[in-house]
């Protein structure tokens, strides 16, 4: 027997056909290489996956997102309700606009949003409510829209992780059977689908999206052949064709990816429950498997047993990468980095966020990984947590 060291395991990793790099050099062949056909092709696509829903395609998803936030004329003055555990982009683009991000603590189960705490948080300077789908677990539609509507405020969803979840049977991004504004997702290379760099908004009317158009490339308007007229202040957010003809093979895979994902997820539900990790104060996510399209798999360390040993997150995962394993971290809490910090916001008033950003932790989950895989994350998890509490 050799004893080979087994490859490293990262916690994510973009599945590329052959098939889609022929398409890109077909692409780079082709004469047109930026926006052009493909990306109208990949809006078309995502179209009609939302039930018709106006789409329009932009650079990344942070600009889907501030974007969205302009279509809803959210800017100085107006405050916008959001969640400190997420990529920091998310409350990023609400100051880009202008506006204030107002933080409400999360949930400590599903780690997204407490749609209970949001009435208190609205003041008449509110606008917008900004929810994240933490590893693809949406909030609870039903309920938010309910507080939106009673209230008149826009929801722009951060959907960057949710491409091909659902709510009660409706995918994100729809509003067939169930309320929805406008919508954000993000291609970026992490993503369930990619398109390297690459995001996506939903919209209600042709006229949002006519704006989300100007928006998109200097507030430029053409008609016939030499028409040009601009009259609001866009950017520079277009998505290349050879982005979306990624996205486009890639879309093509969305269903047996997420199915990959469930089956994958379902693997470490059932691993999890034959070792001592739950009785060690080890937190699972919660085991949706009707709505969530299993972005990531993430965990909750029992970070106080931790503390008390003199030991941290950081140790866990030194371990598991000793064992080649590499974990992510999704998310420190926003309202602790310097930026906002010297804005004047707190951690501790969102105590469940301060929790959860101190003691999540990502474990590998991405289509290809096998189940062997995922015995070889659960055992490396196990043997660190044992030897980080002193457990024989
Ligand atoms: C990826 C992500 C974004 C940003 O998308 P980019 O395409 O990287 O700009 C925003 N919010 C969340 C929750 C994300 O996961």
């Amino acid at each position: 027997m050799t004893n080979t060291p087994l490859p490293f395991l990262p916690f994510t990793k973009p599945t590329i056909d052959e098939e889609t790099i022929a398409a890109v050099g077909e692409v780079l062949r082709s004469g047109w290489i930026t926006t052009g056909p493909q990306c109208a092709a990949l809006e078309k696509t995502l179209s009609n996956y939302f039930g018709g829903r106006p789409v329009r395609c932009f650079a990344n998803g942070t600009a889907t997102m501030e974007i969205a936030l302009r279509i809803a004329g959210i800017g100085p003055g107006d405050e916008v309700i959001t969640t400190p555990i997420s990529w920091v982009s998310t409350s990023n683009v609400i100051l880009t606009v202008g506006a204030k991000p107002v933080f409400v603590d999360v949930d400590p189960h599903t780690r997204n949003i407490n749609l209970q705490l949001i009435e208190q948080a609205i003041t008449p300077a509110t606008k917008a409510i900004m929810p994240v789908y933490l590893a693809g677990l949406p909030v609870d539609l039903d309920a938010l829209y309910a507080i939106a509507d009673k209230h008149q405020l826009r929801v722009i969803e951060d959907a960057a992780q949710a491409l091909g979840s659902s709510w009660q049977g409706n995918l994100i991004g729809t509003n067939q059977n169930t309320r929805s504004d406008l919508v954000s997702f993000s291609f970026q290379a992490n993503k369930n689908i990619t398109s390297i760099e690459g995001g996506c908004l939903v919209m209600n009317t042709e006229e949002e999206a006519i704006l989300a158009s100007k928006y998109r490339l200097q507030g430029v308007t053409r008609t016939g052949l030499d028409g040009m007229e601009v009259d609001v202040l866009g950017g520079k957010h277009n998505l290349t064709d050879v982005n979306a003809v990624i996205g486009l093979h890639q879309f093509a895979k969305l269903d047996d990816f997420t199915a990959q994902r469930k089956v994958l997820a379902q693997h470490y539900f059932d691993c999890f429950a034959k070792t001592s990790l739950a009785t060690m104060g080890l937190q699972l996510p919660i085991a949706d498997f009707t709505n969530s399209n299993w972005h990531m798999f993430q965990v909750v360390l029992p970070i106080e047993a931790l503390e008390a040993r003199q030991s941290h997150r950081a140790d866990i995962m030194q371990k598991m990468k000793d064992q080649q394993i590499g974990c992510g971290l999704h998310y420190p809490i926003i309202t602790q980095f310097a930026l906002y910090r010297e804005l004047g916001y707190d951690p501790q008033a969102t105590p469940q966020a301060v929790r959860v950003g101190k003691s999540i932790v990502t474990l590998p989950l991405f289509a290809q990984m096998t189940h062997a895989d995922v015995e070889r994350v659960v055992t490396s998890l196990e043997n660190a947590m044992r030897s980080a509490l002193g457990h024989a």
